[in-house]
């Protein structure tokens, strides 16, 4: 439907697409947006390819984030050129720190919404429809409740549930805190009606989110709630699996193990980002955190936490990072076997304290000892998969496994295990008898037979539809 310029249609007859980036916060930013719109009657078209009003969510935590979502918004910009679309707003992260000099460089984008502005995302579609260029960036404050209207954009089964937003550490390294703002979370009722609205609505995992979710309920209570919160949550009743997300090593606590050991819902997977390894990395990334912490916590993981899948991440060529730092972390990958592991060549970023650092490592050594580092947690990968044949996991059904991206394994389903976020980590292909028709979101025991680099693959152990 063509917005002509009689600007007096109806919400109903205006789409309004979604294109979103980056991370799980901005997803849920992105639902939060589209549900505002649908609440104001906005029809939701399903690409910002083709509808009337197209929206970009943005990334710009590093440099290639930022070159992705230009590259979005002059895709789209062409788009409208061709009259394909006939508004383009920009949303998020580049546009709270990068508005000012994008105005003058995308002068097809109509409206700049800041990563906390976009509640007011119905208003801003009127007026760009009325032809205004809109600047709507202010201090990002906000942060949703149980009450905010959404539209999901993941499948049914699992949804991102964001228990705080913005952080008030100073990594060296890292511009979020100019992008999302200070540490706010939310109150441990709001997150659990929530959580119950989507466990009413079939999901069966819920994923929790945040920047620093170890932070939590710091702001409101001056103490850290987290393991309240997973105690709260541990009592829904409609869901199946709560995943946590982004924990912070330095707070990563023993009262935040226990609850995660005692629960029956909170699955032991821990994502813990922890950056580097050698101390004096650490002390110039202004993590807060030593290698010989680093080591305790990891052992304290594994000790309180038996089973525990841990998902770490490492920025390679850090400012001043030597060869000897750099093989210290290489032992350390091969020392501690993470479950799962993404490595990040270091980033330079202008407005950061480390772009200011002296020894700034050449690209083309960043990108080897990426490599390096990822060719040894490949190999790790392997190992730590191998110990699961012949185990059985409890397997959380995605779909069927047309799309499989492993050409030589013969499976029937993909789905996750515990040890398995979404987007970011493993799968495993499931066997099942022809007879049984499995849906998405049901768990179901599978005996694991194959291991492979990042996936697994075994046969379902039910033999009724009643997984
Ligand atoms: S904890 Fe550090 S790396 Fe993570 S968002 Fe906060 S400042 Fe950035």
């Amino acid at each position: 439907m063509k917005i002509n310029s009689s600007n007096h249609k109806s919400h109903r007859q205006v789409s309004v697409g979604m294109l979103s980036l980056g991370c799980p916060k901005t997803l849920v930013d992105s639902e939060i947006a589209l549900g505002i719109l649908q609440k104001s009657q906005f029809e939701i078209a399903t690409s910002a390819a083709d509808c009337d009003v197209a929206i970009v969510n943005t990334c710009a935590f590093i440099h290639n984030a930022r070159q992705e979502s230009i590259e979005k918004i002059l895709a789209l910009s062409q788009l409208k050129e061709k009259g394909r679309i006939q508004k383009l707003v920009v949303m998020g992260c580049l546009a709270q720190k990068y508005y000012h000099e994008l105005e003058s460089q995308l002068p097809l984008v109509d409206a700049f919404v800041g990563s906390g502005d976009y509640p007011k995302i119905a208003e801003i579609i009127d007026e760009v429809r009325h032809g205004k260029k809109i600047i709507e960036v202010g201090k990002p404050l906000f942060l949703y409740d149980e009450n905010s209207p959404r539209f999901s954009l993941t499948p049914s089964h699992y949804r991102y549930v964001k228990i705080s937003e913005g952080c008030n550490h100073k990594c060296s390294f890292c511009i979020i805190p100019q992008l999302k703002g200070l540490h706010r979370s939310r109150p441990i009722e709001d997150v659990a009606g929530e959580v119950t609205r989507h466990g009413g609505a079939g999901a069966r995992e819920i994923i929790l989110t945040g920047q620093d979710t170890t932070y939590y309920g710091r702001d409101f209570a001056g103490k850290f709630m987290l393991a309240d919160l997973l105690k709260a949550l541990d009592s829904i009743e409609n869901i199946n699996w709560v995943r946590l997300l982004y924990a912070y090593p330095a707070h990563l606590s023993d009262d935040i193990l226990d609850a995660i050991r005692e629960s029956k819902k909170v699955v032991k997977y821990i994502d813990v980002p922890l950056q580097h390894i050698s101390d004096s990395i650490l002390q110039s990334m202004k993590r807060a955190v030593t290698g010989a912490s680093i080591r305790r916590l990891v052992q304290n993981i594994r000790k309180r936490v038996p089973g525990a899948a841990i998902r770490t991440t490492f920025i390679v060529g850090y400012p001043g990072e030597t060869e000897q730092d750099f093989e210290e972390l290489l032992d350390f990958i091969q020392e501690a076997k993470f479950d799962r592991l993404g490595v990040f060549p270091y980033s330079y970023e202008q407005d950061s304290y480390s772009g200011t650092l002296p020894h700034q490592v050449p690209e083309k050594l960043r990108e080897e000892r990426y490599h390096r580092a990822m060719a040894l947690q490949q190999k790790v990968s392997l190992e730590n998969n191998r110990r699961w044949i012949g185990k059985e996991l409890q397997i959380l059904i995605e779909g069927t496994a047309k799309k499989n991206r492993n050409k030589n394994i013969q499976a029937d389903y993909v789905g996750r295990s515990y040890r398995d976020a979404p987007d970011v980590d493993g799968l495993v292909y499931v066997r099942a008898n022809p007879e049984i028709k499995y849906q998405p979101g049901d768990i179901i025991p599978c005996r694991i037979r194959e291991a492979f680099d990042y996936d697994l693959s075994g046969e379902a152990l039910c033999d009724s539809n009643h997984p």
